[in-house]
């Protein structure tokens, strides 16, 4: 590099690459380019792009977001992942890819607000034939079929008054009809919930939740059992460029290291959490999967190993006024949207994330205007208990 100019050496500077050790983590690749020797390999590399064999864009694959997607892959029993920039752009890849205009969607009617929004789009620009079910019932299912009927999408645990899908009854009927199953397991994570192992196609995750778990990216992923599934949906990424950024991907690989341990904790966390706002005077219910009050209970503990999530929901006596003065007298648990993370979080459903619900809609997707969603961390359970208390005392 001596013969150059200064300003020249400082664009090529040395790429090290160790000799006699490995890395024991991948690397974070972020340079998103890998050069070749002969144009012919390049060439190759070009005519028939995948995941792996050569890379040399990283819209087409990178070694750190591969460690990502096929470690997620490996978690939840399927062929191979894709990553993505956040949990929408893997469901929009998804649906662009399986779907077409005229195709009908079966989709659960509890659905995560973006997601509900997003098919409701489809349907009203693009041509897409919705129907929604409750999720509850595989006879539903069998009656809401149609010849173009393509996809039955549902999510194993819904917001945020926790309902869980029956996946093994559900999918049996679209798999008997011959139509592709699509789960959401952001809110069980593989380690409560594998759904691939109960009849699903294709799973989805938001990884900004549990899987990121510390409340600092976004990301998304796609895990599918069947390989040409996988590649299509690949395939879709490679057009619609929702790809996740190396540094994010490498941050997930990370999470999933903790995420049993973070999951089991916060699962205990809020059973013990539940156990006690059930006995409260200034609680009208409690949502929560592990208690024996909460109508799939038996479903929960035949589908979720281990414990049953991170997440409840109270409705308060007292109604709007009880769950704004509750959430605000809070001094540990903090106000804020999302879940997933290490710090145990509040919101009001019915003034945030489904304000745009009628009393009726509210009313059917089990929301009152006293629900609080507790999205529960990893703290010690006496320090949560306490900060509840004394806010529930001043309701
Ligand atoms: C948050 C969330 C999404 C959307 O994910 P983003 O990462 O916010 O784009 C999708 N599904 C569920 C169940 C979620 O909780």
């Amino acid at each position: 590099m001596e013969d150059f100019h200064q300003q020249t050496r400082a664009v090529h500077p040395p790429v090290i690459q160790p000799t006699g050790a490995r890395p024991l983590m991948t690397p974070i690749y972020q340079g998103h380019l890998f050069a070749y020797e002969d144009g012919e390999t390049l060439a190759a590399a070009f005519a028939e792009p995948a995941q792996d064999s050569g890379y040399f864009y990283s819209r087409y694959g990178n070694p750190t977001v591969r460690t990502f997607e096929r470690a997620l892959a490996d978690l939840e029993g399927g062929c191979d992942g894709l990553a993505t920039g956040s949990g929408m752009a893997a469901i929009t890849t998804v649906l662009m890819a399986m779907l077409r205009t005229g195709d009908h969607v079966i989709a659960q009617s509890s659905l995560y607000g973006g997601t509900y929004a997003l098919l409701h789009d489809l349907a009203d620009r693009w041509g897409l034939e919705l129907t929604h079910v409750s999720g509850e019932d595989p006879e539903e299912v069998r009656a809401a079929l149609r010849p173009r009927t393509r996809m039955l999408y549902l999510e194993t645990i819904t917001n945020p008054v926790t309902q869980v899908a029956d996946l093994p009854a559900l999918a049996a009927v679209a798999r008997e009809a011959g139509v592709p199953v699509v789960v959401d397991n952001t809110f069980a994570t593989p380690v409560l919930c594998r759904p691939l192992e109960h009849g699903a196609d294709v799973v989805i995750h938001s990884a900004t939740k549990y899987i990121g778990g510390h409340s600092d990216v976004m990301a998304g992923a796609v895990v599918s059992a069947d390989p040409r599934v996988h590649h299509r949906i690949w395939s879709q990424v490679l057009k619609l460029g929702g790809n996740i950024d190396p540094t994010t991907a490498w941050l997930c690989t990370r999470g999933l290291a903790t995420l049993h341990m973070r999951v089991m904790r916060q699962s205990e966390n809020a059973l013990f959490l539940a156990r006690r706002l059930a006995g409260h005077p200034a609680v009208e219910r409690v949502h929560y999967p592990g208690l024996e009050s909460h109508p799939q209970h038996a479903i929960a503990r035949r589908l979720l190993d281990g414990g049953f999530g991170g997440l409840l929901s109270v409705d308060l006596a007292g109604g709007r006024e009880a769950g704004r003065a509750f959430a605000e007298s809070l001094r540990l648990v903090e106000l804020a949207v999302s879940l997933g993370g290490t710090k145990t979080l509040v919101m009001h459903p019915a003034s945030t994330s489904h304000r745009s619900l009628d009393a009726d809609a509210l009313a059917a997707a089990g929301i009152g205007a006293g629900t609080v969603r507790i999205a529960v961390g990893v703290e010690h359970p006496d320090d949560l208990w306490n900060d509840l208390e004394q806010a529930l005392a001043k309701v």
